[in-house]
């Protein structure tokens, strides 16, 4: 049986000392946890402050080529949407095989045992299909098997290339053709053909108003079938314009509309929402994946996160397009957008903060029983430094307010442990990136 003793360990109401973890390895659950408790000969010793495994609710793993990229000129969301195409229409499955391991390591450098993977990039360029037709989605599982962490593979529905300010259709361009099927149903054969595995699960996606007609809509939500549905809501003004045009109606009103808003929804970004989008989806009881560090990058605006906390409306956290990996930075982002929009200071608890990084974050990937160090939950562990030059002096119960993705030391995660000392198993992180995105 492995054995941890954790120097100090974030329980579900909060951070403890000399915490004794043992785990069943049939089942890869804590068998039991021990506070007050000194270290027995073969424990693993964790200094620092020791979380649950954290989750990465929002993905696009091939944006982590475009980091670093994107900022030579005055860019908004709509150029940066050109470069990622180009990067998009670049990939095949090896290529992007090794992408995704490098990115997944990193993300698992960051303290991430769970990544949630919008994907979209599903078919060959130019259209047609790969003879496994879901070749892509398979290297994105390799690649997190690689890297050591737990994926939901959330599959895209991308059908159309967008709609126009006054309510128009427009066609499929050359990039956009490798992200679509022939129509709903189509799409709907191929996710039939993907099946979970043990450290893989499948849920479902609605790339956005723009990419899919309303009319598919109720198509996917019987496709989820009680799985996560994710969907890409109100991230940019224009958005709304474009479905307001087309359907007399905000995103999250003619999503509700569809049928496709409950409790195992996500709508990603909720950036531009109105008072009654906010209500409707407390109502409904989906969630809202908040992706703070893209959200300021792409200049997308601050989202209302107070006052979806406020309605009871689950939060969580994602990287999104990779420009930053560190879902302390996202945490913090949260907090520190809701003071420069409001003037205040102090809206989300060190706890509620933590929540979305891990128990809320796994429940909106479809992993309910990961995120928190108790019996009978899946063993992932995040030992984090409280002794760096960011940590030091750090009260435990503040510490998500003054960590970075750095004070990772040690990661467990399904299964074993990937990370020691802040090296990955996988070796130089670093040099797995430059060697993936050079081509
Ligand atoms: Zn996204």
């Amino acid at each position: 049986m492995t054995s941890y003793w954790c120097a100090s360990a974030w329980l579900p109401d909060g951070p403890v000392d000399s915490v004794r973890v043992t785990v069943d390895d049939v089942s890869g659950t804590f068998a039991s946890v021990t506070a007050g408790q000194a270290a027995q000969s073969g424990d693993e010793r964790l200094d620092g402050l020791v979380f649950p495994g954290f989750a990465d609710v929002h993905s696009h793993a091939f944006h982590r080529a475009l980091r670093g990229r994107t900022h030579d000129a005055t860019g908004s969301f709509w150029t940066w949407r050109d470069q990622m195409y180009r990067v998009a229409s670049g990939l095949d499955p090896d290529s992007y095989r090794r992408l995704a391991t490098a990115a997944y390591a990193e993300l698992v450098l960051a303290g991430v045992t769970c990544v949630g993977e919008f994907h979209y990039l599903h078919h060959p360029p130019g259209g047609g299909r790969y003879d496994d037709p879901n070749a892509m989605a398979h290297a994105l599982r390799d690649a997190a098997d690689a890297a050591g962490l737990r994926l939901t593979l959330l599959d895209a529905c991308y059908l159309r290339g967008g709609l126009s300010n006054v309510g128009g259709t427009l066609p499929l361009d050359e990039v956009q053709r490798r992200f679509a099927d022939a129509d709903v149903d189509a799409w709907a054969d191929r996710v039939a053909l993907l099946r979970p595995t043990v450290t893989s699960r499948v849920g479902v996606a609605v790339h956005s108003l723009r990419a899919v007609p309303a009319e598919a809509v109720p198509r996917i939500v019987a496709a989820a079938d009680g799985r996560p549905l994710h969907v890409h809501v109100s991230e940019q003004p224009a958005e709304n314009l474009q479905v307001q045009a087309a359907y007399g109606g905000t995103p999250v009103e003619v999503l509700g509309a569809s049928g496709a808003l409950g409790p195992a929804t996500v709508a990603v970004h909720a950036t531009h929402l109105t008072e009654g989008d906010i209500a409707t989806l407390a109502r409904s009881g989906a969630g809202v994946c908040l992706c703070p560090t893209t959200e300021r990058d792409l200049a997308d605006g601050i989202g209302p996160a107070g006052a979806l906390h406020a309605a009871g409306v689950p939060l969580t956290l994602g990287s999104d397009q990779h420009a930053v990996v560190d879902l302390f930075e996202e945490a913090r982002g949260v907090e520190m957008h809701e003071r420069l929009a409001t003037g205040r200071r102090g809206h989300f608890a060190g706890s509620s903060l933590v929540a979305m990084m891990t128990a809320a974050g796994h429940r909106a990937l479809g992993w309910p029983e990961a995120g928190r160090v108790e019996v009978g939950a899946l063993d992932d562990l995040v030992a984090v430094r409280t002794d760096s030059v960011r940590t030091a002096g750090a009260r435990p119960d503040q510490l998500v307010l003054a960590a970075a993705a750095a004070d990772v030391h040690t990661v467990v995660s399904a299964g074993g442990v990937v990370v020691r000392d802040s090296r990955h198993v996988l070796g130089d992180v670093g040099r797995l990136l430059a060697a993936a995105i050079a081509p």
